[in-house]
């Protein structure tokens, strides 16, 4: 693991100035292992048990960098760090907005889309997930204003659907039907709008649409919408 200057991490982990952090150093309210740390200058492994070992102004240190959350997106946030309205970005915590490297989402999910979402710091995790040839299977529920007519799922497998507007045929869907009006569809890639289109390539219309699974990762039934969590090594080994 590499080595920070006790400042500039704090500092890049949204804590306040290199010379707040100095500040703080010197008021004692930085913590290592139980007891006030000497210097800003000190060199620090950074590790995730880094976030148990460090106080400051009392409080437990935040995950340091290297970290995946998982989020419930709920409906009507954007996965943008750009755009005006509610963000993904404002469901976490306000100082975790000054961090670098920043924390962005892997993929996206449309404004009118909920269900799991991941975050990352990691541009080596992000890369391994979102990369089009890992496939990484996303399950979505989707609700239909029409019923299915019963053509859809082998038109969907069949590896030759094309979106409108895009000449190359999109990869072998599974679709899961469990009403007349609502299915399972599991994809591989992530084309913009990819599942609303699909359903549009074949006649029908999505009224609404609920990403419940990512690879092997559930949407936990207890994260609640709007609600996040660090993943565990174990959790992200499951993505995959
Ligand atoms: N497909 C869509 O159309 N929207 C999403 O948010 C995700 C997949």
């Amino acid at each position: 693991s590499s080595t920070f200057r006790l400042d500039r991490l704090l500092a890049n982990m949204g804590y306040g100035s290199r010379r707040e952090i100095q500040a703080l150093v010197r008021a004692g309210e930085i913590e290592l292992d139980g007891a006030p740390v000497a210097t800003a200058d000190m060199r620090l492994a950074v590790t995730p048990d880094l976030a148990e070992r460090m106080r400051v102004m009392g409080a437990r240190l935040d995950p340091p960098p290297g970290l995946a959350l998982m989020l419930h997106k709920p409906l009507g946030v954007t996965c943008s760090h750009k755009e005006s309205g509610p963000l993904v970005y404002d469901l976490l915590p306000t100082r975790w907005r000054g961090r670098e490297p920043a924390i962005s989402t892997v993929g996206r999910l449309d404004k009118d889309t909920s269900g799991l979402l991941l975050l990352t710091d990691d541009g080596a995790l992000l890369h391994r997930i979102i990369s089009p040839r890992q496939h990484v299977a996303k399950r979505y529920l989707a609700t239909l204003a029409r019923p299915l007519e019963g053509h859809e799922a082998a038109r969907f497998a069949s590896g030759e659907l094309r979106l409108e507007g895009e000449d190359k045929p999109l990869a072998p869907a599974v679709l899961e039907p469990l009403s007349p009006t609502s299915a399972y569809l599991t994809v591989g890639e992530g084309r913009y709008h990819q599942v609303r289109r699909m359903f549009a390539a074949v006649g029908n219309h999505v009224e609404a649409l609920h990403r419940d699974r990512i690879g092997g990762l559930d949407l936990p039934a207890d994260l609640a919408p709007g609600a996040w969590r660090l993943m565990t090594p174990a959790e992200i080994a499951t993505v995959f």
